[in-house]
C-alpha cells in the first residue's frame, strides 16, 4: 500500500536474486514499497519471479563478473525507476573441497564471482549513489568471512575479502551519504546447501547443531537486509551484521536438552 512501506520510494538492485536469499529479499522489498531490479544468470527463474512481483520488479540478465553487464543492470534501475538507492551484492557460489583438492581454476572461479563481482558492483553503483547523496550497499559475506571452516579455502578467501572491502568502501563513501555494510549469514536453507547434500551431509542435522537448533530461512536474512536498506539503519556503516543462530558464538555444537 502506498505510503506505508519501510522502503517507499526506493529502488534496489539485487544480484543473484532469481532464487534463494536474493529472491526472498526481492519479495520482501517489493512488499515494503521498493522497486526492485533483480539480476541473475538463471534467466527462466528470474523472469518468473519478476512476473510474479509485477510492475515494481524487473529482471535483467546479469553476470556479476562482467563490468558491462553491471552497467546494463544499473541503467535498468535508474532508467526504469528513476533512482538507485540500494544495492545488495548477493550473488555467490560455493565449493566444498579440502585445500589440497582445490584447483587453481576452482579457486579463481569462486573469487571471481564472490569477490571480484562485489568490487565491480560497488564501483558500478557508486556514481549514481554519490551524485544523489544517498544509498545503502549491502554485501552478503558469510560466517565464512569471520571464521575458517575446513573445506572452504576459496570461499573463505572471497568472503573475508568482502568483509574488508566493505570497510574500505564505507570509509570512502560515507562523506557522500552512502552506507556500506556486510551481512554474515550462517546456515541458510537455500539451494546453495545442495552442495553439502551432494556430499552426503544431512543439512537439517547440521542445522540442529547450531545453538538456535535449526537452519535459517532466507527470510531471516531478508529482514536484516530490509533494516540495512531502510533509513532505520542511518547511523550504521562499515559494520558486520551476523545472522547465524549463534553459530560463531560457541565453540561446541549444541547438545540436546542443554
Ligand atoms: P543460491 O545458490 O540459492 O543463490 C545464489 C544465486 O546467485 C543463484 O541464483 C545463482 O544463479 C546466482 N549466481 C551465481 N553466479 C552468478 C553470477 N556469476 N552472476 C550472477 N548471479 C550468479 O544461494 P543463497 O544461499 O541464496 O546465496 C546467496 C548469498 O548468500 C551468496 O553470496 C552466498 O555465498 C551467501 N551465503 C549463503 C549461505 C547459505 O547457507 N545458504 C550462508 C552464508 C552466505
Amino acid at each position: 500500500m502506498a505510503g506505508l512501506g519501510r522502503l517507499d520510494g526506493k529502488t534496489a538492485l539485487i544480484s543473484g536474486a532469481a532464487r534463494g536469499m536474493g529472491a526472498a529479499e526481492a519479495r520482501l522489498f517489493v512488499s515494503e514499497g521498493a522497486s526492485v531490479v533483480i539480476g541473475d544468470v538463471l534467466d527462466a527463474e528470474g523472469e518468473t519471479l519478476a512476473k510474479e512481483l509485477g510492475d515494481q520488479c524487473a529482471y535483467v540478465h546479469h553476470d556479476v563478473t562482467s563490468e558491462n553487464e553491471w552497467a546494463v543492470a544499473v541503467s535498468e534501475a535508474t532508467g526504469r525507476y528513476g533512482s538507485l538507492d540500494v544495492l545488495i551484492n548477493n550473488a555467490g557460489i560455493v565449493q566444498i573441497a579440502p585445500m589440497m583438492l582445490t584447483s587453481a581454476d576452482d579457486y579463481m572461479r569462486i573469487v571471481n564471482v564472490n569477490q571480484f563481482g562485489v568490487f565491480l558492483g560497488m564501483k558500478a553503483v557508486a556514481p549514481a549513489m554519490t551524485a544523489a547523496g544517498r544509498g545503502s550497499i549491502i554485501n552478503i559475506s558469510s560466517v565464512a568471512g569471520l571464521i575458517g571452516p575446513a573445506g572452504h579455502m576459496a570461499y573463505c578467501a572471497s568472503k573475508w575479502a568482502v568483509r574488508g572491502m566493505t570497510k574500505v568502501a564505507s570509509s570512502e563513501l560515507a562523506p557522500f551519504g552512502v552506507r556500506v555494510n556486510s551481512i554474515h549469514p550462517g546456515l541458510i536453507d537455500t539451494p546453495m546447501l545442495d552442495e553439502y547434500s551432494k556430499l552426503g551431509v544431512d543439512v537439517q542435522e547440521m542445522g540442529q547443531g547450531v545453538p538456535i537448533g535449526r537452519l535459517a530461512l532466507a527470510d531471516d536474512v531478508a529482514r536484516l537486509a530490509l533494516y540495512l536498506a531502510s533509513d532505520e539503519s542511518a547511523y550504521s556503516t562499515g559494520s558486520e551484521f551476523v545472522v547465524d543462530g549463534g553459530m560463531t558464538a560457541s565453540l561446541a555444537p549444541r547438545r540436546p536438552n542443554s
